[in-house]
């Protein structure tokens, strides 16, 4: 039976970053890192698709960038030798389109996430209405909240901002891109920066404007490119994970599912889906919430009812290539976030090949549509066959696309994202307190869904992890010395 000091299983972006942060933390531990799936990458994925006389395609099924305003992942990929490498956004053709009535409008110029932050771009919009812009400037004299309690994003966004703001920013920006429902969305655990500025600045508009001017200049004193708020690389996300999978010195396994884990003397067992055991001191569990319940239901069971409240929805991506001149209207922005209230069978819609450079040959347009999640969780019961006619012919009403894809993929994530609700952060604390030492939980489900947040959080589990192993090796030391 192998022992290792540590165990890390799931063999995502979190737990591949733990496994990296641990090499460098203590290089003479060992470690073994247990993946079910045939790859390394969890949702990362990354296709390479070649078309005869047309050229190479970067389809992305899962991430197709990283913020840099949340630096972790960023500068693991510098650390791992990939600043070469780095793909930032297109800054010349920066518009997101908003479907109202069937029909993309333009989000005004200096919408800052959702909040405005120019004046006549916002003022002349015809996507508020009057009131709807009187109302968001409201918020400019409605009294802050300082209690410090949770609310939903609904709520946030309704009380500082006004609902139409919520309709037609706020909700199709976080349904479209993070997957998530705003009347149940944790503000705190998701956005906690928009009640800082509230608490700081008494008002959005007025905290986003002073963040604005404090932030640097955007052309960099050596002269430098300016870097982009969203970076991927050349050959797509996989060139992150495949980096950190190659750069990994430990026991690496793909193709090995953990179906149980039991405290042994020292540490902890578990045993794969072959039969195997393995012991260690420490286990890491980078895998999804219910996944980690279901291993600690007899090890912890009041942190496994924990986990298992934090709620999963399912969404799928499907990206579909052309020829730009089978597209009679030209795609000039990084894609169109549609409200809930449109009725539409699709979320929203990314450019890729506007978005970035290298996604599709010159002359082609790559494009990717987001569908399920809590709005239309039937969309992704439907078989392909069913679901490209739906998606092609919702691309014909919202955006006179009609052309025969070249080709088209599709990438079902069943029950994979993870809903941060009202009350996440004292759910996520009251399971790290009910872990018995040695058993750490770390990535998506718990501080962060995006990348830089799994990375962020797989370097603290080790700094945590570390201290533990430091404290039962001395105590072991001592031991000795004394017997
Ligand atoms: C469509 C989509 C688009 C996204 N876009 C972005 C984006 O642009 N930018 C961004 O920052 N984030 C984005 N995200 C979020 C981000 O990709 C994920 O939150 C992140 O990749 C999750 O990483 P993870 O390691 O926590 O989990 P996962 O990637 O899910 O990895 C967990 C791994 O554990 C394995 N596993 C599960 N159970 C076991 C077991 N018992 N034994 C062994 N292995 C097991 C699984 O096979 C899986 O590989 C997106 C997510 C999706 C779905």
């Amino acid at each position: 039976m192998n022992h290792y000091d540590t165990i890390i299983i799931g063999g995502g972006i979190a737990g591949l970053s733990t496994a990296w942060h641990l090499q460098q933390a203590l290089p003479h531990a060992s470690y073994a890192l247990l993946e079910t799936g045939t790859r390394w990458g969890g949702k990362v994925k990354t296709d390479v698709v070649d078309v005869p006389e047309v050229g190479r395609f970067v389809v992305e099924g899962g991430p197709d960038s990283f913020i840099t305003q949340k630096p972790w992942a960023m500068r693991l990929a510098e650390t791992l030798g990939l600043s070469d490498r780095f793909l930032g956004t297109n800054q010349a053709q920066k518009q997101i389109y908003v479907i109202q009535q069937g029909k993309p409008i333009p989000m005004p110029d200096g919408v800052m996430l959702i909040v405005p932050t120019q004046f006549a771009p916002f003022a002349l919009s015809p996507l508020i209405s009057p009131w709807g812009k009187l109302r968001m400037g409201m918020d400019l004299f409605i009294r802050p909240r300082r209690d410090g309690e949770d609310e939903t994003l609904a709520d946030f966004i309704t009380r500082r901002l006004g609902r139409e703001a919520l309709d037609k920013i706020a909700e199709p920006l976080m349904a479209g891109i993070y997957n998530a429902e705003a009347e149940k969305q944790s503000i705190l655990a998701t956005f906690p920066r928009f009640r800082t500025l509230e608490e700081n600045h008494g008002s959005l508009i007025r905290g986003m404007l002073a963040s604005r001017r404090a932030r640097p200049a955007s052309a960099p004193q050596d002269g430098a490119r300016p870097r982009s708020i969203f970076l991927s690389l050349n050959d797509g996300m996989n060139e992150l994970t495949d980096t950190l999978a190659d750069d990994l010195t430990g026991d690496l396994r793909l193709n090995t599912q953990v179906t149980k884990l039991a405290p042994r003397p020292g540490g902890y067992g578990i045993t794969t889906d072959t039969g195997e055991m393995m012991t260690a001191r420490s286990v890491v569990l980078a895998i999804p919430a219910y996944a980690a319940a279901s291993l600690l239901a007899d090890v912890a069971p009041e942190a496994a009812a924990q986990l298992n409240a934090i709620r999963y929805v399912s969404t799928g991506t499907i990206s579909l290539a052309y020829r730009q001149a089978d597209i009679r209207r030209p795609l000039d922005g990084y894609g169109v976030v549609i409200p809930r209230s449109e009725g539409r069978a699709i979320n929203a819609v990314t450019v890729s090949s506007v978005k970035f450079a290298q996604r599709a040959p010159d002359g082609a347009v790559l494009l990717r549509c987001f569908f399920g999640g809590s709005r239309r969780p039937d969309m992704m019961e439907v078989d392909d066959e069913e679901l490209v006619r739906t998606v092609r012919s919702e691309l014909g009403e919202l955006l006179g696309i009609d052309a025969t894809p070249l080709f088209q993929r599709i990438y079902r994530w069943f029950n994979a994202n993870p809903q941060y609700d009202v009350g996440h952060l004292a759910r996520v604390a009251a399971v790290e307190t009910a872990l018995p030492p040695g058993l750490y939980v770390t990535g998506s489900p718990y501080r962060g869904v995006g990348l830089p947040d799994c990375v962020h959080q797989a370097e603290q589990t080790v700094a945590a992890l570390t201290d533990g192993l430091t404290a039962t090796r001395q105590w072991e030391q001592e031991k000795t010395a004394f017997s």
